[in-house]
């Protein structure tokens, strides 16, 4: 009986209890301790302490936040978009297209400039890449950790410094250069919008090597610059609209190893002349470029600061036209420089720059020959004037590791993998050791920009 009743009890009060808990689990949704606001701001910062994800921390400051000292609102909605699909500009034409930014019609547009320094394929760089099986090269580790600051770029530019005309002439690396064809293809993984390769092996496979890795380059929906198949491609202005900026693109070279360019083919190379560029620069702005980036590879090997010809050459571009300088070659990274340029009518113009950005990626070792940085610019448009606004550089390192005697190569931005010690390899020793060369690059790329040059508007 007992048992009975206590059993009839709790089918009468069980639902009733029920009832009770939701509605007390409800009402009690409310009464949890709220995160105060401030403290909310906090997690979302996460600077202090890095979420638990297996990705690599792209940048600790990836430049979305108002505090990044930047003179311009955030960037467009459209530009985080990119990460999400990969490839997503890949139609965007070679000249005029726009991507899919949101259309904006107050007159004011906000772009991304990013670029990198020189991407070299030493012979040591390719037996990690061999999948033996397949018989093909896969670069896309090389790149993985900086790829996603490579893809904040509405234009991302890198100097690609040895032909990819790929195994059929001839795999080699120094003094002749010549890269698997699937380095492009990494390139292109990587968030790379934009390829120049006028630059000192442009002939290391002669004029072939050229064609071919146009052919590679173009197929994958990279806009090229600086080398050429035909006088009309060479004289062809390239002018990319991003986010509803033009910007103009010019490539050159110091020459070319002492290979001559083919007597019927002196357009092969954009090879550097004063007078010529200042032409080119002309020609651009009177076909409707907002801003113009001329990438020079020029400059001594391994000195750590611009000679007199460097410093001259780029200030008089400057005062041109050009607004952006983005210089490679020296194999190690040369400090940035701003400049202020007076028109004629009184006005004033910003221009940056960058006397060498370094190695991207490569075997060199030692004497900061493995380092390079990414930089990352603002462009601001507003009312048809364009201008030049945050300037960030991101210094990289070619991290580079031995498994089973194979190399293995990552390019990792080098002030993230420090604060996080990411790279498990690493000892205590060798972070420091690190840690103390870092110190030395950033000191060194920071060390000309805090008074700009002041210059005289040309043209
Ligand atoms: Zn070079």
């Amino acid at each position: 009986m007992k048992h009975r009743s206590a059993k009839r009890l709790t089918r009468r009060w069980l639902p009733i209890l029920l009832c009770l808990l939701l509605i007390g689990g409800c009402s009690s949704g409310p009464k949890l301790a709220p995160v105060p606001p401030d403290q909310a701001a906090d997690n979302s910062n996460g600077h202090e302490s890095p979420p638990p994800s297996q990705e690599p921390a792209p940048d600790s400051d990836p430049g979305n936040t108002p505090d990044n000292g930047s003179q311009l609102p955030d960037e467009p909605a459209g530009n985080s978009g990119s990460e999400d699909a990969p490839g997503a500009d890949e139609d965007v034409p070679n000249a005029g297209g726009d991507s899919a930014q949101p259309p904006v019609d107050d007159g004011t547009y906000d772009a991304t400039w990013v670029a990198a320094g020189d991407i070299m394929m030493h012979m040591p760089q390719l037996p990690g890449a061999y999948d033996e099986a397949a018989g093909t090269y896969n670069f896309n580790s090389f790149f993985k950790p900086v790829k996603p600051i490579l893809e904040q770029g509405d234009w991302t530019l890198g100097n690609l410094e040895t032909p990819i005309a790929g195994k059929s002439l001839g795999l080699s690396g120094y003094p002749r250069f010549n890269a698997p064809a699937e380095l492009g293809d990494a390139l292109k993984y990587a968030g790379f919008t934009t390829i120049t390769n006028a630059n000192n092996h442009a002939m290391d496979r002669g004029s072939q090597g050229i064609a071919m890795t146009l052919a590679k380059l173009q197929k994958l929906g990279l806009d090229t610059k600086g080398t050429a198949r035909s006088k009309a491609e060479a004289d062809k202005l390239t002018i990319v609209k991003r986010a509803g900026i033009s910007m103009g693109l010019l490539a050159y070279t110091y020459g070319t190893n002492g290979i001559p360019l083919p007597k019927d083919q002196p357009y092969a190379v954009s090879l550097i002349d004063e007078q010529a560029i200042i032409k080119d620069i002309g020609r651009l702005k009177a076909a409707g470029a907002d801003f113009i980036t001329v990438c020079l590879h020029f400059g001594i090997e391994y000195q750590t600061t611009p000679n007199d010809e460097q410093t001259m050459l780029a200030r008089n571009l400057i005062a041109a036209g050009a607004d952006i300088i983005a210089g490679s070659h020296p194999h190690v990274v040369q400090p940035y420089e701003l400049a202020e340029v007076t028109n004629p009518d009184g006005t004033a113009r910003k221009g940056l720059i960058i006397y060498s950005m370094g190695n991207f990626i490569s075997n060199q070792r030692g004497n900061t020959k493995d380092y390079g940085v990414i930089y990352k610019v603002g462009i601001h448009k507003e009312h048809g004037a364009t201008t030049i606004g945050s300037v960030k550089a991101i210094p990289t390192w070619v991290h580079r590791t031995s498994v089973k005697g194979v190399n293995r190569y990552a390019i990792v931005p080098i002030g993230d993998a420090i604060a996080s010690k990411s790279l498990a390899d690493l000892s205590s020793a060798d972070y420091a050791a690190v840690k103390s060369t870092y110190a030395q690059v950033t000191k060194r790329i920071e060390s000309m920009h805090s008074k700009p040059v002041q210059l005289q508007a040309s043209q």
